[in-house]
């Protein structure tokens, strides 16, 4: 059995994909950022989606929220705008009047029947690119239809248990990747499988993350992830692109932070706060 031809991501990779701001940028060069997340009780994720996505260098961030989460927002990211749903507690209508550049969604949203509604509006309005993540992505496994509106070249975020329920049990490692292949091309995403080597499979390449470690299990970690891709896609960087970078990026982030408060202390906003000290590891 032919297994694909792997690739590593590490310092000289990304070093090649990094775009420099120019002197005379402005904050409309680096795009304009939509995040659709959260749900009650789950607001943070949208808090730290924002957060990286401004982090890594969108020039603009909005924060699409229930309505419970306007206060929130504002006051735990006041850079970002906010536009909340009619209703208090759950993604049920995602209406804005915004033109975003690129759009992430998920993160904490439940799986509500009028959610999966609204995802399923999004997925065929929407023009920009898209990350989708998290319970997005459970919606997505629990109804076909919402699969088979999933935007071409979105980029797809599971962890190990998000990516069996949208493909399935695998026997073995190269059965996982050999299914994960299948529905990377049959959906034509972007297919990023996360863990302590973080995968990326699109169009026959398997890309393979040599960043991170273990002080990055912590919860919001990977809302963090997809916020940083968001921006990334903000800015111009190609879907394929923004997961790679993006993913060295993050792993970077968090091996700084854990070089510097040690694995157990670090949080999510750690990955987060470092994400500038990534970008200067570079050269
Ligand atoms: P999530 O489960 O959605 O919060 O995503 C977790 C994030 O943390 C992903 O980006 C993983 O790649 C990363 N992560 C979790 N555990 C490890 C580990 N042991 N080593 C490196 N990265 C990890
Ligand atoms: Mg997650």
């Amino acid at each position: 059995r032919a297994t694909p031809m792997a690739q590593l991501i590490g310092k000289q990779q990304a070093r090649q994909f990094y775009k420099p701001r120019q002197a005379f940028d402005h904050k409309g060069t680096y795009g304009h950022a939509l995040i659709v997340s959260g749900s009650y009780g789950k607001i943070g994720a949208a808090v730290l989606s924002a957060k990286a996505a401004f982090k890594v260098g969108a020039g603009l961030v909005t924060a699409f929220v229930p309505e419970c989460g306007y206060d929130i927002i504002q006051t735990a990211v006041p850079e970002a705008m906010t536009i909340t749903d009619k209703e208090d507690d759950l993604i049920t209508d995602i209406a804005y009047d915004i033109t975003p550049s690129a759009i992430g969604v998920g993160m904490g949203i439940g799986k509500a029947k009028k959610t999966v509604a609204a995802l399923e509006t999004l997925f065929k309005k929407a023009k920009a690119p898209m990350v989708i993540d998290a319970d997005a992505l459970n919606c997505i496994s629990e109804h076909k239809k919402l699969l088979e509106a999933v935007p071409k070249h979105a980029i797809v975020t599971p962890h190990p248990g998000e990516l069996k329920r949208l493909i399935g049990e695998w026997a073995d490692d190269y059965d996982k990747l050999e299914k994960a292949k299948a529905f990377s091309k049959k959906h034509e995403v972007v297919l990023l499988i996360k863990g302590a080597h973080t995968a990326i499979i699109f169009d026959d390449n398997l890309y393979i993350n040599t960043t991170g470690n273990p002080g990055m299990a912590t919860a919001g970690s990977g809302d963090a992830l997809s916020g940083m891709l968001t921006g990334l896609l903000s800015q111009g960087y190609d879907p394929l692109l923004s997961a790679i970078f993006g993913v060295y990026l993050h792993g970077t982030a968090g091996a700084i932070a854990s070089q510097k408060m040690g694995y157990e202390a670090v949080m999510a906003s750690n990955i987060i706060d470092n994400i500038g000290a990534a970008y200067m590891s570079l050269f």
